[in-house]
């Protein structure tokens, strides 16, 4: 056997470290942190992808309907040439560039610092599609945008409240970690729209109303507060806003929220003491909270409710589950259209100055840039002309992406770095072909704000390259200052420098361990981080969603994850152990629903909404009356809603739907 190389793994937010044979490709699973010897099968199959005989082989250029190969000195010249030119004409905000949660800390970094030099914030990533609510809540109440404890302290915890969140199917190997905390007598108590798989661990299962979280946590805050079972030396010292709080949550009796909700008025108050009394809680949540139109207000109710008990440092913690291996490390290089790196806000003039003084000029765009669910709108109406997409697929992962392969069909330039033909790529006037994760060295950011160092296991295929490499050249090829890096490494030093506490650390020192925290493995726990060192309990209102059923349309139409499948598809439908694993996907739906439609289990349905239809089998199975369940590795986001939140997420999780059989 030959030594064997430390990768992250390339899919989900939880940050799994590989052990990957060079030879044979073979994965097994790191012994450390922070997955312990443990993987679930997107992580052990996660090489067959990289050895897809799909992958893009050189440089393409379009040539009428045609992709004709040309040389990446040609190809980065002539991108370079056609950014500048759309720049003299249209000014820089007409361009504007998606980075990705895939690639590495130091590729999100050098693609934003391209943006940004260039003359424009409009710099944005798939974040804005998950958990820009997250970011956005936790900004407003704790005064920092991300997980606030490591997974570590999970299983201390007494109680763990996991809300609109499925780990058993999206992050399985934190499951251990819940699991952990149930074998020590911690109450599992999991709200969702649907019986999931992680309601099979749960000691309380609450199924609501889609749509209804607000009206749920607002109640048990009723209780909390009526009770007098909250903090109140916490409250009174580490807090404002209680006495708004108490009056917002009043009219949220369990009696009301049991007619909004649907789970019994009994069973709220029960849960409520439960977690209460635990003493100490986790609150974990994923894209049911966050897809929703009113997706900052759930969120900020689940932080409330948190708050309210003392629930944070060594007694709780707040835990946005990421959804991507890198989600957490492209936010925090900055590869948001609002925030510089650290999430630090643009009109922080200090910092900004110090950013650019590093980067060598004067100053940076000071004007928050176009949202990536703001784009479309920008194409359509002429505003921005030019697009360069390193590893997304927005023409499958937006939300109405019919209209998004409109708007892509009219950009004067669209370039796209990436490993296969994806659907977006299909409408590139360039596409450039990148290296796989295990191709090249780099740095990555888990959900819990670990960096950890993944090693190259084997050379590029064919004539790709890094990405980090491919943005190096542009840069030059830009004239920008600034990119004449020898190594990657020299990237991860550079950014390094911008972070207080990374700044006495080495890349040595990253590489040779289980990773460092930025900034440090519990946030807040003797203040926090808004400018008082105060949390802001903020009140909020059930939002009702932007389409509801009707006679027309009388389904509810929701979007879930997989445990086989990634995004958009593109990697794992390329690895056969995983195409084999989950089969045919299905639309779930209701037993008493499909016998109304004289619908079987396995038949083939035609699923609407007023954006389009999809065909495909049918489920018969655990679902609520009126519930369609579509994962959204397929083409599911042809049908969902593009309605937007105030972090800028559209509302994949509620849509107005109906079905009929084939
Ligand atoms: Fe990879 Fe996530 Fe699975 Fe771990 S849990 S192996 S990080 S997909």
């Amino acid at each position: 056997m030959s030594e064997l190389k430390t990768v992250v793994c390339p899919y989900c937010g939880f940050g799994c470290r590989l052990l990957v044979d060079p030879r044979s490709m073979r994965v097994s699973p790191h012994k450390g942190a922070p997955n312990y010897g443990k993987l679930c099968p997107k992580g052990l199959h996660a090489t067959e992808f990289v050895l897809s005989g799909d992958r893009l082989k050189r440089p393409l250029k379009r040539d009428g309907n045609r992709m004709k190969a040309i040389s990446w000195g040609q190809a980065i010249e002539e991108v370079a040439q056609k950014l500048l030119e759309i720049r003299e004409l249209y000014g820089p905000d007409a361009v504007a560039f998606l980075a990705s949660s895939k690639v590495s800390n130091e590729e999100n970094y050098l693609l934003q610092k391209i943006a940004r030099l260039f003359g424009t914030n409009n710099i944005d990533n798939c974040a804005r599609l998950c958990h820009e609510a997250s970011v956005h809540a936790l900004k407003m109440t704790v005064g920092a945008g991300a997980q606030t404890n490591p997974y570590e302290d999970i299983p201390n915890f007494n109680a763990v409240l996991i809300w609109g969140y499925n780990p058993a199917e999206t992050h399985p190997v934190v499951m251990d970690y819940i699991l952990r905390a149930k074998r020590r007598g911690a109450k599992i108590i999991v709200v969702d729209i649907r019986e999931t798989r992680t309601m099979a661990f749960a000691d309380y299962k609450l199924v609501i109303r889609p749509g209804t979280d607000i009206a749920l946590a607002n109640a048990m805050m009723h209780v909390i507060i009526k009770e007098e079972l909250y903090d109140e030396e916490f409250i009174a010292s580490r807090t404002v806003g209680f006495s708004e709080l108490r009056m917002a949550t009043k009219k949220y009796t369990p009696k009301y929220a049991e007619r909004v909700t649907g789970v019994p008025a009994g069973t709220i108050e029960e849960v409520a003491r439960t977690f209460a009394l635990a003493g100490s809680g986790a609150v974990m949540w994923g894209m049911g909270l966050t897809q929703h139109v009113g997706g900052v207000e759930n969120v900020l109710a689940v932080i409330d409710l948190a708050l309210l008990l003392g629930y944070i440092g060594e007694r709780g913690g707040l835990y946005p589950m990421r959804g991507q291996n890198n989600v957490q490390g492209a936010a925090y290089m900055g590869a948001l259209s609002e925030f510089l790196p650290g999430y630090i806000p643009l009109t922080d003039e200090r910092f900004r100055k110090r950013v650019a003084s590093l980067w060598g000029v004067d100053d940076l765009p000071t004007e928050r840039g176009l949202y990536l669910t703001e784009l479309w709108d920008a194409i359509e109406d002429g505003t921005v002309k030019g697009l360069y997409v390193v590893g997304e697929n927005p023409a499958v992962s937006e939300a109405d992406f019919t209209r998004v392969r409109g708007a892509l069909r009219k950009l004067d330039l669209l370039v796209v770095q990436d490993l296969f033909m994806t659907r977006t790529a299909r409408y590139a006037h360039y596409i450039l072909p990148a290296s796989a994760f295990c191709e090249k060295e780099g740095s990555y950011m888990n959900s819990e704000r670990r960096i950890q160092w993944s090693h190259r296991v084997c050379e590029p295929v064919h004539d790709s390259k890094p990405d980090w490499e491919i943005l190096m050249m542009l840069g030059k090829a830009l004239g920008l200052p600034g990119f004449d890096y020898r190594s990657v490494e020299e990237v991860t030093a550079e950014y390094f420098r911008l972070f207080p506490s990374l700044e006495e650390r080495s890349v040595e020192e990253l590489k040779n361990s289980d990773g460092i925290f930025l900034p440090r493995k519990r946030l807040h726990t003797w203040e926090f981080s808004t400018p008082d060192g105060k949390a802001r309990l903020v009140a909020v209102e059930q939002v009702a969603p932007w389409e509801k059923p009707d006679a027309e349309y009388p389904f509810i139409l929701t979007t879930v994850r997989l445990i086989s499948h990634y995004n958009t598809g593109e990697m794992t439908l390329r690895s056969p152990s995983l195409v084999r694993l989950m089969g045919e996907p299905r639309v779930l739906m209701n037993e008493g629903d499909a016998e109304k439609l004289g619908i079987a289990d396995g038949d083939w349905v035609e699923i609407e909404t007023r954006r389009g239809r999809i065909r495909m089998r049918a489920k018969v199975g655990k679902a609520p009356k009126g519930l369609l369940v579509l994962p959204f590795h397929f083409k599911a986001n042809k049908l969902t809603s593009d309605a937007l939140n105030k972090a800028g997420t559209p509302e994949f999780k509620f849509s107005a739907a109906r079905l009929r059989k084939l």
